[in-house]
């Protein structure tokens, strides 16, 4: 007993003395976090460019140049304001271990203002609703927000009710940059070589085309853009986008007896065939849905185009099937009215390459323990640029940022969210370093 004890003992004041030798980075994530929210990197929709705003390259210009500073290596903007970087790993043989990559977008959404964001700090957050100061409309509720029970104690950031955050992703931004900080303030802790990247237009989907995957240099990535502390994200949707169409004949209303065609009621038929229980305002969690989102009626003329989603591509294919099912019956009801479907695919459920290295989340959810979170597994109802990664040959799972309520005025994330991300980054590079090196030390604090 006793000596299990002096053990315990011994191994506690070992990893004590560990923990105090990590000198901190220069400049903590809240800090950073606070200067990048600021920068007011709004994307917009139906740009012929990337990226879509010229104010993106502001952000990517200053990260750029603070990550020379920090000692990255070959740091460039390029000219879709795509900021690459590399740290070099610090091993013995640093080609045993694979490159990893972290990725983290700069623009905000364009749903919500993102201009002269006013950060509050709400310190040692004690429980309930939270009232943002210039809008007292705008409340984040203990109700429906059961994460906040998480976070007392804390320091929770939120807007002042009149913008969004940005949280989403410069938490992502500045937990990246806080690790790339760290690390290179301390050379015993071990990694093999590291690729950085930062995107613009996530969130009106442009950016990630032009991503030199190539020219980024990682065998792996992982996008730090995803929720609460804790959950990590290994499958997004797999999306098909169908639009019907209904042709009809049109003419003078007046002499149209027997020869009008109205494609209008065709459609109106149609639509009244979509499954109740199938649609986005009725589904949540792992069930995908059938969502008709917009569309034209008119005589000559009508359509409707229709997203589908599901996780599985055999749930897909069934609510594909449907669809023409559907088509089939409309038209056994108005013979006269062409009607067709046009179906394409949108992107895949990144699982269906994931699974072939479970390696990423085994290592992501060790990392997460590491840092004292519980890690968990949510699927995504969305895309993400990790996703298209992952079909272009980079398999790229998302990790956690502690933030929440993305796109609106309510978002919010917190002291503890932005450094145990960060934590939980600098657990998950050694990790890829000690399971190729198996005698190197561990370092890290419990
Ligand atoms: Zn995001």
């Amino acid at each position: 007993m006793k000596s299990v004890f002096a053990f315990m003992l011994g191994l506690f004041i070992a990893v004590s003395i560990q923990a105090q030798t990590v000198k901190p980075p220069k400049e903590s994530a809240f800090d950073r976090f606070l200067r990048y929210v600021k920068i007011d990197t709004q994307s917009a929709e139906d740009q012929t460019t990337v990226p879509s705003t010229k104010k993106q390259l502001v952000l990517a210009n200053l990260l750029a140049k603070e990550l020379t500073e920090l000692g990255a290596e070959e740091v460039n903007v390029s000219e879709f304001g795509i900021v690459y970087a590399k740290i070099s790993g610090n091993l013995a043989d640093n080609l045993r271990v694979p490159v990893v990559g972290f990725i983290a977008h700069m623009d905000t959404s364009p749903a919500v203002s993102g201009e002269n964001v006013n950060a509050i700090i709400h310190k040692n957050y004690q429980g309930g609703d939270i009232v943002l100061p210039k809008d007292p409309t705008q409340v984040i509720t203990a109700a429906n927000t059961p994460v906040l029970k998480e976070l007392i104690g804390d320091d929770i950031i939120t807007a002042d009710g009149t913008t969004l955050l940005g949280s989403d992703d410069k938490a992502g931004i500045a937990e990246v940059m806080t690790m790339v900080d760290t690390l290179i303030q301390n050379p015993q802790i071990k990694h093999g070589h590291l690729a950085i990247a930062f995107t613009p237009d996530e969130e009106v989907g442009g950016g990630i085309e032009k991503f030199d995957v190539k020219h980024f240099g990682a065998v792996f990535a992982y996008t730090v853009d995803g929720k609460s502390l804790g959950m990590i994200n290994e499958e997004t949707w797999s999306a098909r986008a169908a639009v019907v169409t209904f042709k009809g004949m049109s003419t003078h209303p007046g002499m149209a007896k027997g020869i009008m065609v109205n494609a209008a009621f065709a459609l109106g038929d149609y639509l009244g065939r979509f499954p109740q229980d199938m649609l986005p305002e009725t589904t949540e969690g792992r069930v995908g849905f059938v969502h008709p989102y917009a569309g034209v009626a008119d005589i000559e003329q009508s359509s409707i185009k229709v997203l589908l989603r599901d996780f599985d591509l055999s749930g897909l294919d069934a609510k594909e099937k449907m669809l023409r099912d559907m088509m089939a019956q409309t038209q056994s009801k108005f013979p006269k009215v062409k009607i067709s479907i046009a179906v394409e695919e949108n992107y895949k459920n990144m699982k269906e390459v994931l699974k072939n290295y479970p390696e990423l989340t085994e290592n992501a959810f060790e990392a997460t323990r590491r840092a004292g979170l519980k890690p968990r597994l949510e699927p995504i109802r969305g895309g993400t640029d990790g996703a298209r990664l992952t079909f272009r040959g980079l398999p790229t799972p998302n990790l956690f940022t502690g933030g929440n309520n993305f796109h609106g005025k309510l978002e919010f994330n917190s002291r503890r969210g932005l450094e145990k991300t960060t934590e939980t980054l600098i657990n998950l590079v050694q990790l890829f370093a000690e399971k190729a090196n198996p005698n190197l030390k561990r370092h890290h604090k419990n």
